[in-house]
């Protein structure tokens, strides 16, 4: 049997960002209501839109990172791991300067070719984790083929970016086969090989249906973000990628929850597997979390824009429930003058990419945009999350402020309540 070990996430904040700081007790702006108001547990504002009743209080938090719960100390540090200059090289050049819990515990199984299951969040480093041994294999093998299945475009494009930043002049080669995106430039890069096929499982089910991913190439495969795969109805894709791949192989996936599908997964495709988690709480501490009362009479939109229009409001993530409301509201704000883009399912891949970018460069403040759309999404310095529709689950509501309080910052969401 694999062997189980669990980590909190929380012990690793230190060393990993060098970082302490006390309390946190900002409050920026002065309309709103009272945090801790008496709607507390009442039956008006708290419920998502297509979900059940959330208690506003859920929406409030102050961040409070101390020095305790930051302490963790890696055992190891990346010039310990049995990987080759180069690589080692990259991750210096990236600015990593110690292994993240996960990277710290997984990378020597993965070095060692065990099977692993990584109970971690997006955040947590868990990206890295699997392409530092994954790249030292190829290294190692020119040969080796690995195929990467991520539950979204946006987050298949982000693991090969990260990829190509691990390995520039290496002569590793790759190719992202996600949906939404044209299949030929995709057909024709998979004529040649490539060390690492990245993609989601629609797509990629495809391009093995049609002969242009020979499945028997490959023996190795990553499952990212394993739970939000069978969230969007991807299992029998799944099933079908994983049951025609090679054994014995080597699997790795990474979930943020362990469900009993989750677990019959693993009982059927993983050998023996290292369980290692990197346990969160069900939000992130380092996200100052609070509600904007929207009183009677009051527009939410006029009560945006006054929010947006502080110093402070820099690179703003505003979600929406809708992909119309969510487009309707970028173009309102744009002719109140901000700097916005949306992002949401109605808009083609390239326009959503092209928002995405100008986001991450900083040419916009605001980022309009829907759940689906920004999940798993890793943005730098986003400096609030504001909850302008709630969201349906309180699920939605930890991945849509886990998109702030990133890397060694402290975040701020806002959620409106009417
Ligand atoms: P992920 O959880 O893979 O989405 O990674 C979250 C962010 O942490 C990304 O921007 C990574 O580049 C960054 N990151 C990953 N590992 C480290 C590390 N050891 N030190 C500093 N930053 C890291």
């Amino acid at each position: 049997m694999g062997a189980e070990i669990l980590l909190d996430k929380h012990m690793y904040k230190k060393p990993f960002h060098g970082r302490s700081n006390g309390s946190h007790s900002n409050r920026p702006f002065s309309n709103r209501g009272p945090s801790h108001g008496g709607q507390r547990g009442g039956n008006r504002g708290g419920r998502g839109n297509f979900g059940s009743y959330i208690d506003p209080s859920k929406f409030i938090n102050k961040a409070v990172i101390t020095e305790t719960v930051e302490h963790f100390v890696p055992e190891h540090k990346f010039e310990d791991f049995k990987i080759g200059e180069g690589i080692k090289r990259a991750v210096i050049a990236k600015g990593y300067k110690a292994p993240s819990p996960i990277q710290d515990r997984v990378i020597p199984y993965i070095l060692q070719g065990q099977d692993v299951v990584g109970l971690a969040n997006t955040g947590t480093g868990k990206t890295a984790a699997f392409l530092i041994p994954l790249i030292d294999k190829v290294i190692n093998d020119p040969k080796k083929q690995v195929l990467i299945i991520a539950p979204t475009r946006e987050l298949a494009i982000q693991i090969e970016q990260e990829l190509k930043s691990f390995t520039k002049g290496m002569k590793i080669y790759s190719v992202c086969c996600v949906g939404g995106a044209n299949i030929v430039p995709q057909i024709r890069q998979l004529r040649f090989l490539n060390n690492f096929v990245i993609g989601t499982p629609g797509r990629l089910k495809d391009l093995i249906s049609t002969g242009k991913i020979i499945l028997a190439n490959y023996s190795t495969l990553v499952l990212d973000e394993a739970d939000r795969m069978l969230d969007m109805g991807f299992i029998v894709d799944m099933r079908f990628i994983m049951a025609g791949m090679p054994k014995p192989r080597h699997t790795l996936l990474f979930s943020a929850t362990l469900s009993p599908e989750i677990e019959k997964l693993i009982k059927e495709f993983l050998h023996e597997p290292v369980r290692i988690s990197v346990k969160s709480r069900d939000t992130s501490k380092n996200v100052d979390q609070d509600i904007v009362r929207v009183m009677p009479g009051k527009n939410k939109l006029d009560v945006l824009r006054d929010l947006l229009s502080q110093k402070e409001f820099s690179k703003v993530l505003v979600f929406g429930k809708t992909k119309h409301g969510v487009e309707k509201l970028s173009k309102l704000l744009i002719e109140r003058g901000f700097k916005a883009e949306s992002i949401h399912g109605n808009k083609n891949h390239s326009k959503r990419q092209q928002a995405l970018k100008q986001f991450k460069e900083n040419q916009l403040q605001v980022l309009v945009a829907t759940d689906v759309a920004a999940r798993g999404l890793d943005i730098a310095d986003v400096s609030h999350v504001i909850n302008f529709d709630l969201p349906a689950t309180y699920d939605d509501y930890v991945h849509r402020i886990g998109r702030t309080g990133r890397g060694d910052k402290l975040g701020k969401a806002l959620t409106f309540i009417e």
